[in-house]
């Protein structure tokens, strides 16, 4: 799995673009996701190209044919000359790009075959016809650009992520700067109905705060002094003076753009093959030109210029930018329309075997639970504490679980933190899968699971409750214990219902804790296999024993502790990401809020990818086919060459056009 997070894609995109060819004639964008700026499609340079060439073109036209019919009597080079500046005027790029390709070593591409058919055309004397081959085909790349590039814009858009100006707080005074100019620890004002641009903690005022461009959930959260505001959220009302705790480029929001540009690196085995393809198919295209024009003539006797005209009619059909440009412009969108829901998706790989997933394996804490604990009771053993409500024992348990950030050590920390406030906490140290060890006081003190218990080596009562159960213990002594209920989270049973209904058959969910409420959990929402009391890697091979049976297995966990598991699993998703860097880091797939309904969502959203992707292919490469077919038997004879345009640059547009549809979501299958 490709997990790198390099950013050397800065604009090398001119020389290798998605289609692996040169595209710098006109500007052309390539499919890459970047802005382009230098390269902006000139529509004026354009249209003045595409007029002039038109004009020549049908002044070359009348002449020859009133020529032709005996009406006038012009020379031939003065239609020619009309015909080849024409020509020159849009195919001189073109031309010059086949050569340079051809001196590159890369002979077969779409401008090769555009070149060949164009200039075969003139020679035998078809100058209409390569003229206008050309032309179209300027403008069919023109329009296909101008579609790729502002499809890309508006998923950008749609994002409504980038930023362009935030006002600091400087001497006194308001001043608006760039975000990229703001350091850590200055003052941001946020006026009510502003989006936020840089993440920081709230100094002064409280607002409801909309984080809808992040998760893709429009629930406002009440936020007031001492919370942490994320980039990319908007401030409802209420006005907000906000210390800047991240610079720009460290922020959620760079990340998620950062993420989202990244995944072009991630290319998905569609792509990948497309472009293998493509490598073999041209050669193929142009052998089979070949014979066309040649085996006729040669061996039954045909009109060399007939099928001359005919094979050149097949170089024009063949051409796999219909593919080529659709497939990647696809995926793009489906990437896009996850986004705008909150679910960020790191490559089109992965949402490809989202698409192809037949087994969901769930974490249980924070996943299908709320990881919200509550607090069922405590339990102290050699208690020396008067009042019955073991403030000691809850204090140095609190303690312990201070640098954790286990769902667990949340919540006992929120609800017992208090307690711990005046102890002192050395060498804190975290199990995974087990809990924690930290120097209290002078005292080494262990907080866990009854695994933890027996690698402590000291004997515990286990409890009777049903529940979560924390121990605590020092080297010599067990101390006590507090059970802990963790609450199903609402959308829990809706979901896997609904990923049942896709067709995920299988669902499993693995956690550490103990059987019976692995198993609780598991009835309650719907989850066919529970496997409890495992560790971080008994998960990992649980997972791989489910690849093995040739499973394509799609895990959610919350990316605490479960880091290994997350990159085993053919699609690792992580929940409750924002904010997170190392569920970020370590998944495919990142959903911003924690609701677990965006797994059959983002589901939906890489079958319909998928399903485009595939109408695509064969819608293309059908009427490429069949146009092929009817240039080599020779039943298009007239029209050949001008349905062979069609077959290139209609279809192109066609399936551009149908890949622009996975930007559109239903929310409701
Ligand atoms: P899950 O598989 O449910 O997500 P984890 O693998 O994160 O659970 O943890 C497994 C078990 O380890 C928990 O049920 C808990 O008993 C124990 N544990 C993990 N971290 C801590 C901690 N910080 N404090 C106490 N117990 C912990
Ligand atoms: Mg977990």
């Amino acid at each position: 799995m490709a997990k790198n997070h390099n950013h050397e894609h800065e604009h090398n995109h001119s020389a290798e673009c998605c289609c692996g060819h040169n595209h710098e004639h006109n500007g052309d964008s390539c499919s890459c996701g970047h802005d382009h700026a230098h390269e902006e499609l000139n529509k004026k340079e354009f249209a003045g190209k595409v007029i002039s060439a038109g004009l020549l073109l049908i002044i070359g036209y009348i002449l020859n044919e009133l020529t032709e019919n005996g009406v006038l009597n012009v020379p031939s080079f003065v239609y020619l000359l009309c015909f080849g500046i024409s020509y020159l005027i849009v195919g001189f790029d073109i031309i010059k790009e086949t050569v340079e390709g051809i001196i590159h070593g890369d002979v077969f591409n779409e401008n090769f075959l555009m070149g060949i058919a164009s200039i075969g055309a003139f020679c035998v004397g078809e100058y209409t016809e390569g003229c206008t081959v050309m032309l179209l085909f300027t403008i069919g790349e023109f329009l296909q650009s101008l579609a790729v590039q502002k499809s890309r814009k508006s998923i950008k858009d749609m994002l409504e992520l980038k930023p362009e100006s935030v006002t600091v707080l400087r001497n006194s005074k308001e001043i608006c700067v760039k975000p990229e100019d703001v350091k850590v620890g200055e003052l941001l004002i946020v006026k009510p109905g502003e989006k936020l641009d840089l993440d920081g903690k709230i100094t002064e005022g409280s607002a409801e705060v909309d984080m809808k461009a992040l998760t893709g959930e429009s629930i406002p959260v009440s936020k007031s002094e001492g919370d942490t505001v994320l980039a990319g959220s908007v401030v409802a009302d209420g006005a907000l003076t906000i210390e800047v705790i991240k610079e720009y480029k460290d922020s959620t929001v760079s990340r998620i753009l950062d993420m989202i540009e990244d995944a072009e690196d991630n290319k998905s085995k569609t792509e990948q093959s497309i472009t293998r393809f493509a490598r073999i198919y041209t050669p193929i295209v142009c052998l089979v030109a070949l014979l066309i024009i040649l085996v006729p003539p040669l061996f039954f006797g045909g009109e060399w210029s007939d099928w001359i005209y005919r094979g050149l009619s097949a170089l024009v059909v063949s051409c796999p930018c219909a593919i080529v440009i659709s497939i990647p412009l696809a995926f793009f969108g489906g990437i896009g329309a996850c986004s705008k829901q909150g679910v960020l998706v790191k490559g089109s790989n992965f949402l490809e075997s989202l698409a192809k997933a037949d087994t969901a394996v769930f974490d249980k804490t924070g996943t299908v639970t709320s990881g919200k604990f509550e607090y069922v009771s405590c339990e102290c053993h050699n208690c020396k504490c008067s009042d019955n409500q073991h403030r000691e024992l809850l204090g140095i348990i609190a303690a312990c679980e201070r640098f954790s950030t286990h769902p667990l050590a949340k919540s006992i920390n929120l609800a017992f933190g208090h307690y711990s406030d005046s102890l002192d906490v050395k060498d804190a140290k975290n199990y995974s899968g087990m809990g924690v060890s930290a120097i209290v006081d002078g005292v080494k003190y262990y907080v866990g699971n009854e695994k933890l218990m027996a690698l402590a080596g000291v004997d515990y009562t286990p409890t009777e409750l049903i529940g979560t159960a924390v121990y605590c213990c020092s080297d010599t002594d067990f101390m006590g214990d507090i059970v802990f209920a963790d609450i199903i989270k609402q959308d829990s049973r809706d979901t896997i219902f609904e990923l049942k209904a896709q067709g995920m058959d299988y669902t499993v969910m693995l956690t550490g804790d103990r059987k019976e409420i692995a198993d609780d959990i598991a009835s309650k929402a719907g989850i066919v296999t529970a496997h409890s009391k495992l560790l971080p890697d008994e998960k990992v091979n649980k997972v791989k024993e489910l690849q093995q049976q040739g499973r394509t297995v799609l895990y959610i966990g919350d990316g605490i502790n479960d880091a290994p598991v997350l990159a085993q699993a053919d699609v690792g998703v992580a929940m409750g990401g924002i904010g997170s860097d190392a569920a970020i880091e370590a998944s495919d797939m990142v959903i911003m809020g924690d609701s677990l309904s965006k797994i059959p969502l983002a589901r939906r959203i890489a079958k319909k990818t998928m399903r485009i992707e595939h109408e695509n292919i064969i819608f293309s490469l059908a009427v490429k086919l069949i146009i092929l077919v009817g240039c080599a038997v020779g039943i298009f004879d007239e029209n050949a060459m001008w349905l062979a345009v069609f077959g290139d640059v209609g279809v192109c547009l066609i399936a551009t056009a149908n890949a622009l549809r996975t930007l559109r979501v239903n929310k409701k299958s």
